[in-house]
């Protein structure tokens, strides 16, 4: 049987490079799922498609097609054949995945890709609902999360190493509606789960989260 990690929490609290790095110590298959959400909201722009007509979305929906791969180890995902790894991480992208992610049909279209993958292999899977709703007998649940500050002042950091122009109150905010848009949906809505080990990374470095998680894991494996 395989031994499946789940990572949960909000926005900005380092989950993929935590779980990447721990997925690469444990020799487990990290799976983003944030990144399939990304890629179906990639389809929903590019169709140009109007989320609140239904007919429009379901039709949108029957067209895009969600799949995931591995090169060199980094998960790659793909709209229709297309990797758009590269393609997924603007704010736009951003800010349709977290408003297309609360309609039901949208999750729904995941599941079973999230669930399949899982059956068979060590993952460590990272999302919002992933301990709550896709692999709720994970053997290792993890809540990850950090102050709205820390986690502004993480992405402000990012940014502007990379030279773009950003605001830390705005870049606050954005994180805030996001935090509220993703806790209070009805569908599958970010919360703790019961059985999850609550990690608080404010004042934790990367690789301190990283021990953490890898020292749990062995310990039930
Ligand atoms: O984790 P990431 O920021 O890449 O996720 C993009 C969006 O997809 C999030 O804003 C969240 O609303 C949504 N998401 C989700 N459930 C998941 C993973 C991501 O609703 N399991």
């Amino acid at each position: 049987m395989s031994f499946n990690i789940a990572i949960d929490g909000p926005a900005g609290a380092g989950k993929s490079t935590i779980a990447k790095r721990a997925a690469k110590e444990l020799s487990f298959i990290y799976v983003d799922t944030g990144a399939m959400y990304r890629s179906i909201a990639l389809g929903l722009l590019r169709r140009q498609t109007d989320i609140s007509d239904e007919t429009a979305l379901l039709h949108a929906l029957e067209e895009i097609e969600v799949s995931i791969g591995y090169e060199d180890g980094e998960q790659q995902v793909y709209l229709n054949g297309e990797n758009v790894s590269g393609l997924i991480r603007t704010e736009e992208v951003s800010a349709m995945a977290s408003r297309s992610s609360a309609i039901p049909q949208v999750r729904h279209k995941l599941t079973d890709l999230q669930r399949n993958l899982a059956a068979k292999e060590n993952v460590l899977m990272d999302g919002r609902d992933i301990g709550t709703m896709i692999l709720p007998d994970a053997q290792l649940k993890i809540y990850l999360t950090a102050s709205v500050q820390t986690r502004a002042r993480r992405r402000f950091l990012e940014q502007t190493e990379k030279g773009m122009s950003c605001s830390l109150e705005e870049i606050e905010k954005d994180i805030e509606e996001r935090d509220y848009r993703d806790m209070h949906r009805e569908t599958a809505p970010l919360c703790q789960a019961e059985d999850a080990v609550l990690v608080d990374s404010s004042e934790m470095t990367i690789q301190d989260v990283v021990d953490r998680i890898t020292a749990l894991a062995r310990e039930r494996m």
